[in-house]
């Protein structure tokens, strides 16, 4: 079973790439963003609780995040293994699902961070914004706040998987494919 954590800031690609990683590897791909927009779509207590701070480009609060993982994680018995995208994002939520999936015996296998730099995620975020309709794409003192946050409060989830050996960064820049075939190298190599 592999375990993958794809880290990296807002913008630098971990959706896309995810999905490729799911279809190659039949991981199952989770991402707390995607989840937080369906429960604010369905308007349930939760989406109405998670909005606040996604409309304004903070956290929300780690006791739901990690509630809402832990959750899906519970509810996928078949999966043969995750993409987690855009968690963990702060050291509580790195240790929450190091006991869960540790509980589990299937532990994370690695964390695999994409690098691109602020003006590039800036530029990514605002033509993202165009056509995706997330309002927290579409304003640039939102976007400087998440990568403010991201800087401040998940940057150091890093060092949690480093200490463990898990880490390893890979250039986020370039094309799709030229990306995709950097992070196989990284997934290959877990098992080789
Ligand atoms: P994303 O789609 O990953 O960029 O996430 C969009 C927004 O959802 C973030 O700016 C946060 O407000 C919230 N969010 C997503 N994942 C997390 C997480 N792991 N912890 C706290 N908030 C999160």
């Amino acid at each position: 079973m592999i375990n993958l954590v794809l880290f990296g800031p807002p913008g630098s690609g971990k959706g896309t790439q995810s999905l490729k990683l799911q279809e190659k590897y039949q991981l199952m791909h989770i991402s707390t963003g995607d989840l937080f927009r369906k429960h604010m779509r369905e308007n349930t207590d939760l989406g109405k609780e998670a909005k606040s701070y996604i409309e304004k480009g903070d956290l929300v609060p780690d006791a739901v995040t990690i509630g809402m993982m832990n959750d899906k994680i519970e509810h996928s018995p078949e999966a043969k293994g995750f993409i987690f995208d855009g968690f963990p994002r702060t050291a509580a939520q790195a240790e929450a699902l190091d006991r869960f999936l540790n509980e589990k015996g299937t532990p994370v296998s690695k964390m695999i961070a994409l690098n691109v730099d602020d003006d590039e995620l800036v530029k990514r975020l605002l033509n993202r914004g165009k056509d995706s309709g997330r309002a927290d794409d579409q304003d640039e003192s939102i976007i400087r706040n998440r990568i403010e946050v991201y800087n401040e409060k998940t940057l150091p989830v890093a060092s949690f998987y480093e200490k463990q050996g898990k880490y390893v960064a890979v250039q986020g820049v370039g094309t799709i494919d030229e990306i995709f075939a950097r992070l196989c190298a990284e997934v290959d190599a877990i098992n080789g």
